[in-house]
């Protein structure tokens, strides 16, 4: 049985609409996109100084495959748009956190859901409000 999924994705490198399209695009082997909220600029945060803006949204769809086996989709789509990883936080073509799978709690250390930051991150929160109401920001967001 399908479970229902909620992925946020992220950009601030090269053309940031553009990479948000192929991303949501590129989850179809994955992931059966059901709701996309809109995309919302924020200056970038948990980066380094001077980092450039992104280009943030969510989208809530179904999935047939494992937490892991989606992991593994997400960084894929990743790698396929020119992610380079190394440099935390560095700017990254795009940036795909899985937030929710059903109501799942796990923690590993290579997958916790949900994902561990949503909470404080207003990036996430506000597309997230728009495609999974009753989410309520925690006390301390940034
Ligand atoms: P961040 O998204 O926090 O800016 P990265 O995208 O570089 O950082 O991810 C770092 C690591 O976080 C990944 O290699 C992945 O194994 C791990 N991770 C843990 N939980 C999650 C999750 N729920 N969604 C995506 N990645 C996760
Ligand atoms: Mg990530």
């Amino acid at each position: 049985m399908p479970v229902t999924v909620v992925i946020a994705l992220g950009s601030n490198r090269g053309d940031r609409g553009m990479n948000l399209r192929r991303a949501v695009d590129a989850l179809s082997p994955h992931v059966r996109v059901v709701r996309v909220s809109s995309v919302h600029e924020t200056a970038a945060v948990d980066a380094p100084v001077g980092s450039p803006a992104f280009l943030n949204m969510v989208v809530v769809g179904y999935t047939s495959l494992s937490p892991f086996a989606l992991l593994d989709g997400l960084q894929s789509i990743e790698e396929g748009l020119g992610r380079v990883r190394g440099v935390r936080n560095a700017p990254r073509t795009i940036d795909l956190d899985l937030i929710f799978y059903d109501a799942l709690r796990m923690r590993t250390p290579r997958l916790t859901i949900p994902h561990p930051r949503y909470e404080r991150r207003r990036f996430v929160l506000e597309p997230l409000a728009e495609v999974w109401p009753g989410v309520k920001p925690a006390r301390r967001c940034v």
